[in-house]
């Protein structure tokens, strides 16, 4: 009872979305205390030998097996992933973010086009390792992470990071590749959600098959960074379309303005979204909506929660 209802306070502890990121991700990790008792609780009671071999005992020690599993592998497992030793090189102060450029100190990342990692700088008050995508391409010799001020941590890091400082590179992770796509692909970036498609179109080559739109949604002109470079990279690659829209010209991400842009139906391009959360969900459904099929629409979320 007592683990029932620690469960179920930890779990509306959770998903309130008031709780800065910091303070909820111990709570989270104390989830899986909570969910060891529960599992303690069903191993000791005195049944326990004739429900184990029901379906319902049967699905429960798996649930159970399954979460332990996890949560030794996020609390021991994850942290120990490549970790790697940079330095920064270089910062970039753009318009509401903050391009920082790092250099191996000793091996460096492996990765693939649009993948994210943690960042964790070194030194006092910096606190926890923060995921960001890598916007450099595979290869490039320093990884780049382009940084959108949100909160305090960013707004530090555009404030008080400096070059020469010592940061730890925690990765690669993630599934969002476009290279794994159809021939017709459609990116669509909203705001700081350009990271893995600038990425990607950095590690594309001339004479890449796929033809590409790349919808790259922001607020106004200004804050649509690294529009220059997007565009001499289109024309060099010839494959791909970009499509700049600002909502300040009453221009919108919208599914009935890719039915207007765009040259062939709907259903038969593949999606890649990445961008504020109403927007991907918006046009997530109005895209089922118009018949693309949901296996056809990937997406890429810059939170946990
Ligand atoms: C896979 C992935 C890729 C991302 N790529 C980029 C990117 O390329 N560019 C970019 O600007 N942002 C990216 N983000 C978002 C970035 O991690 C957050 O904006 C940043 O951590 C905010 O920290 P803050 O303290 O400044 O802001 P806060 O206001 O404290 O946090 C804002 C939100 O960011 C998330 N967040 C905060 N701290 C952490 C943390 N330590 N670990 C995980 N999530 C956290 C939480 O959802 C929180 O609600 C990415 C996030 C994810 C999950």
């Amino acid at each position: 009872m007592i683990a029932m209802i620690l469960l179920v306070l930890s779990l509306a502890l959770a998903l309130n979305r008031k709780i800065s990121y910091s303070r909820w991700r111990p709570m989270h990790k104390l989830m899986g205390l909570v969910y060891g008792l529960i599992i303690a609780h069903f191993m000791s009671a005195p049944a326990v030998f004739v429900e184990i071999f029901r379906a319902s005992g049967i699905l429960l020690l798996l649930a159970a097996i399954i979460g332990v599993l996890s949560f030794l592998y996020s609390v021991f497992g994850m942290n120990k992933r490549t970790a790697l030793r940079y330095k920064i090189a270089a910062i970039n102060h753009l318009e509401r973010a903050t391009e920082v450029m790092l250099e191996p100190l000793g091996a460096a990342l492996k990765h693939r086009p649009s993948q994210f990692a943690f960042v964790e700088v070194q030194g006092k008050g910096w606190s926890e390792p923060h995921p960001f995508t890598i916007s450099s391409a595979p290869g490039e010799g320093r990884l780049r992470f382009t940084m959108k001020v949100l909160g305090d941590w960013t707004r530090k890091v555009r404030e008080e990071l400096q070059p020469g400082g010592e940061v730890i590179v925690r990765g690669p992770y993630g599934r969002f590749d476009t290279s794994k796509g159809g021939n017709r692909q459609i990116w669509l970036a909203g705001g700081i959600g350009l990271t893995p498609f600038l990425s990607a179109i950095r590690a594309m080559q001339p004479g890449d098959d796929r033809q590409i739109h790349l919808i790259y949604a922001a607020r106004e002109a200004r804050d649509a960074i690294f529009l220059d470079e997007l565009k001499d990279r289109a024309a060099k690659l010839g494959n791909v379309t970009l499509v700049p829209l600002f909502s300040d010209e009453g221009n919108y991400a919208r599914v009935d303005m890719m039915k207007v842009k765009l040259p062939d139906p709907l259903n038969t391009y593949d999606y890649y979204l990445c961008g504020p959360r109403p927007m991907v969900d918006t046009l997530m459904r109005d895209l089922k909506t118009e018949g693309v099929a949901k296996t056809r629409i990937h997406t890429e979320a810059f939170e946990f929660r």
